[in-house]
């Protein structure tokens, strides 16, 4: 499958910043669970292709122009996510209002993603976010554990989580990609 991965976020634009036990960047995060998963996917005979693979800025026009650019039959962009309350935690995936095989591709993902022990079920969800709405194929937002919540930094800051979210993303990409091939 012609995978486009989106790491989140970059160079001027941090992303959500969390600062309890320590502080760590969102842009930080979704490179290297970004980079993971296309070392994952491309080990599973997959073509990936990244947005980005450093940290620099980069639009979301620019990302999806990329994608669609590419032909990719799957963009994902990988995020984590925050909020005002520290209390909040678990995880959820975003597809464009209206979209089944958007649908499709979050429900697998979010699946596989709660196969990991300890994490809340926020749910799929639509959103009208730009990587979204202007990407021509299957598209989703990743929103793995929140940067605000004291366990969820730890969990995401540590390179074993980070290698279990990407295995677990591959994983959610193969069973869409089975699905669609399921009349
Ligand atoms: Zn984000």
């Amino acid at each position: 499958m012609r995978v486009c991965i989106d790491a989140g976020h970059g160079g001027r634009d941090p992303g959500a910043i969390g600062r309890q036990p320590f502080e760590l960047a969102e842009k930080e995060v979704t490179l290297a669970v970004a980079l993971l998963l296309e070392q994952e996917l491309e080990a599973r005979g997959h073509w990936a292709v990244m947005t980005r693979r450093c940290d620099r800025s980069l639009s979301l026009s620019a990302r999806a122009a990329f994608a669609n650019r590419l032909g990719a039959e799957v963009f994902v962009s990988v995020h984590a996510n925050a909020a005002a309350s520290a209390e909040a935690q678990g995880m959820e995936v975003f597809h464009f209002p209206g979209s089944p095989r958007g649908q499709l591709l979050a429900g697998e993902i979010l699946r596989s993603l709660l196969r990991l022990e300890g994490h809340r079920d926020r749910g799929v969800k639509e959103a009208n976010f730009a990587v979204l709405r202007l990407t021509r194929m299957p598209a989703v937002v990743v929103e793995c554990e929140f940067l605000t919540h004291p366990a969820g930094l730890e969990f995401l800051a540590d390179p074993e989580s980070q290698r279990a979210l990407a295995e677990r993303i591959a994983d959610g990409i193969e069973s869409f990609e089975t699905h669609l091939g399921t009349p």
